[in-house]
């Protein structure tokens, strides 16, 4: 029986294992999911873990409970010999080893952009994974509290100045997503004033929200800045030595939580560490069959049993009137090119000709916190209440599996019943000090 080799279990890996075990056969072959996390992060709902809207939990479909004819191996795979078949996995526990495969499916995902800028690597906090969600959120509920103890001075400004590094969409999501959360939270915080909140959005582009043109993208800017953020266009991050921001426009300000969401880099492993085609940004070079190939163009003759979809693969967009062009690294494409790439081993399996990925966009949503969000699709611009509603209605039936849609909604009606939850967990990165203080007090008495 062949092996499939999955490299990565988010977006397009878990959609092709899922697929995967819809079409194949049995006995015709087996699949081999390899992903460091147990999971596949939903990262549309990011910015609700972040505000409180999501449960963390939720945002992770587990790959063992929803992948059952799968065999999943938690690790981190370091390189991929395709040459001679193999991969090298580095289990969180344990020496490496390797898995033998007959097809390689690369779908790794890319990872946070990293930039030398002075402070950053010490103090920010990126905005992929559900962890960084959830110490968000944390921080800022603990900023709160701690804030709410002082009196008004530079250490109770700095507690209540946030800021997010980088206008694109996930940071304009988190950002008018946190900001909601921050607002409400004044309610339960009358010694704060509202005055004392500061949120700083840094751009260094002239705009934020370059999946939308330029008037909702100006829309944006007005309705944040009218929730009393700013906004800060042609504007570089200098330094966030020790919490202290420094731009390029010469602004200059202390904020206790800073959030970095400059967009993606390429995956180290697959940029490095495979004898696979890569291009000049570190991606994979894929056709529009998903299969990997040897240069580009229409001509590209294909590797052998090797095929890549999502983040890490330029793939051609042949929907694009651009020619040369690749689709936009999106879940949107993700979801599609991990289904199609499914359809396509099978058919090859079976000596089927591969067919090619097109897909035109279904426009661009956004959330700018509860009751807020934007929608376009072509010149077709929705604002306001209907554009979140129209987003968490599109989100709800897109998270995998009816089991995670039923518990999001529920969330959601709870927290419409009873508002979110604003208690900051914080301390669960520390268990065992409560522990310890109390043998040192049990000691000392
Ligand atoms: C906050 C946020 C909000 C977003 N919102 C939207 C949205 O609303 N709409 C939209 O279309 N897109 C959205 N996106 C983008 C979308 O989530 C990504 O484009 C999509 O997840 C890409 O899928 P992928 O499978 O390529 O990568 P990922 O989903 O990132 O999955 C990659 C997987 O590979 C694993 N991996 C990495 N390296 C290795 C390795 N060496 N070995 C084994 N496994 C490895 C990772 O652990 C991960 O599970 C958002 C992104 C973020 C961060």
């Amino acid at each position: 029986m062949r092996t499939i080799l999955v490299v990565g279990g988010g977006y397009a890996g878990f959609y092709t294992a899922w697929k995967l075990e819809k079409k194949l056969r049995r006995g015709e072959a087996r699949v081999i999911v390899v992903d460091p996390r147990p999971y596949m992060t939903y990262q549309p709902f990011l910015p609700e873990v972040l505000a409180g809207s999501v449960e963390e939990r939720h945002a992770a479909v587990s790959l063992r409970r929803h992948l059952r004819r799968t065999t999943v191996i938690a690790g981190r795979v370091t390189a991929i010999d395709h040459a001679h078949k193999t991969a090298t996995v580095r289990p969180a526990a344990g020496p490496a080893f390797s898995v033998g495969y007959d097809i390689v499916v690369v779908t790794a995902g890319a990872v946070t952009r990293q930039l030398a800028i002075p402070g950053v690597a010490e103090h920010a906090i990126g905005m992929k994974h559900v962890e960084e969600a959830v110490a968000i959120r944390d921080r800022l509920l603990t900023a709160f509290d701690q804030a709410s103890a002082l009196e008004p001075g530079p250490l109770r400004r700095r507690l209540l100045t946030v800021t997010f590094v980088g206008g694109g969409f996930s940071g304009v999501e988190g950002f008018g997503e946190l900001l909601s959360l921050a607002t409400a939270l004044q309610k339960s915080y009358p010694e704060l004033s509202p005055d004392e909140l500061n949120f700083h959005l840094v751009e260094a582009r002239d705009r934020i929200l370059p999946e939308v043109s330029d008037r909702p993208g100006r829309w944006v800017v007005r309705s944040l800045e009218k929730r009393g953020a700013r906004v800060h266009l042609n504007a570089e991050l200098i330094s966030a030595r020790n919490g202290h921001v420094v731009l390029s426009t010469g602004a200059e300000f202390d904020s206790e939580l800073i959030v970095w969401t400059v967009g993606n880099a390429a995956n180290p492993m697959v940029r490095s560490h495979t004898d696979l085609p890569i291009d000049q940004n570190g991606m994979l070079v894929v056709r529009a069959d998903l299969r990997v190939g040897i240069g580009t163009g229409p001509g590209a003759a294909p590797v052998p049993d090797a095929w890549g979809a999502g983040d890490d693969a330029a793939v051609p967009d042949l929907a694009a009137k651009r020619s040369g062009a690749a689709t936009v690294p999106n879940a949107q494409n993700a979801v599609r090119q991990g289904k199609l790439l499914a359809r396509n081993i099978v058919a090859t399996l079976r000596g089927r000709k591969p067919k090619p990925y097109v897909h035109h966009s279904l426009g661009t949503i956004a959330t700018l916190g509860i009751g807020r969000g934007i929608f376009q699709y072509r010149g077709l611009v929705i604002k306001g209440f209907p554009a979140w509603l129209m987003h968490r209605g599109y989100h709800v039936l897109a998270v995998p599996t009816w089991e995670r849609k039923i518990r999001v909604l529920a969330v959601w009606c709870t927290a419409a019943l009873f508002g979110r939850d604003i208690v900051s967990l914080a301390s669960v990165q520390h268990p065992r000090a409560a522990f310890l203080a109390d043998s040192e007090l049990t000691a000392a008495a």
